[in-house]
This record gives structure tokens, sequence and C-alpha cells, in this order.
């Protein structure tokens, strides 16, 4: 097993890298595709805002009140706003979720991001 001794000390794990940030398909702002708590993706603008009420880990972002949200600030936390507030284009982005959510629509196929594994 010295092989796998060598592996284990020599080699440190790097640190994964920063996810790069994705970009609207409306005004091309970096955004990021998270995970809400009910399990939906939703975008999330990639920079942190001092107006923010989304709170970031990993992939998963969660959506706080006015009040939880000055509380995390408080405590030094970044939070990020929901991509649509800021997007010029939040028109389309309303324009989508009306679309996705007709029922004469069929589901259209899960975006893939970050490329396959
Ligand atoms: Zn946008």
């Amino acid at each position: 097993m010295r092989d796998l001794d060598a592996v284990l000390d020599g080699q440190p794990t790097p640190p994964a890298p920063d996810p790069e940030p994705e970009h609207c398909e409306f005004c091309d702002g970096p955004i990021r595709w998270l995970t809400s708590r009910t399990g939906k993706r939703m975008p999330v603008d990639a920079y942190p805002s001092p107006r923010g009420n989304v709170i970031i880990r990993g992939d998963r972002a969660g959506v706080l009140g006015p009040v939880p949200a000055a509380a995390a600030r408080e405590h030094g936390e970044q939070l990020h706003l929901h991509h649509v507030v800021e997007c010029p284009h939040a028109d389309r982005w309303n324009a989508k979720a009306r679309g996705a959510g007709r029922r004469s629509q069929p589901t259209p196929p899960r975006r893939r991001i970050g490329g396959r594994r």
C-alpha cells in the first residue's frame, strides 16, 4: 500500500476551483444557477449585493426574509440577490416562468450545466 500512502501523504487535495459564473441568457450578467430549498433551480447574481437576501451554501440557495437577512449580514454573511430582481430583462424571465407553468406545454428538458460527468 505504499503507493496509496504516497498519494495520501504527498498530494494535498487541491482546493475546488471557484465555479465559473454563468451568464444570464437575456442581459449576459454573471449569475449562478442554484437549488432552492424547494428543489427549484433559481438564477442568483454571482456577486454579493448589500441589498441581497439570498444566502448561498455550496450550490444551494436560501431566500431569507428581511429580518433573517439583516441578521445574517450582521454576522458577516455575503448575501446575493435573485437575478431577476436586478435583471433589466425581468419581463422575459417572467414570461419564461409563465410559459414553463403552462400545462399545455411539454416539460422542457433539464438544462445541463457544467458539462457532463
Ligand atoms: Zn439578466
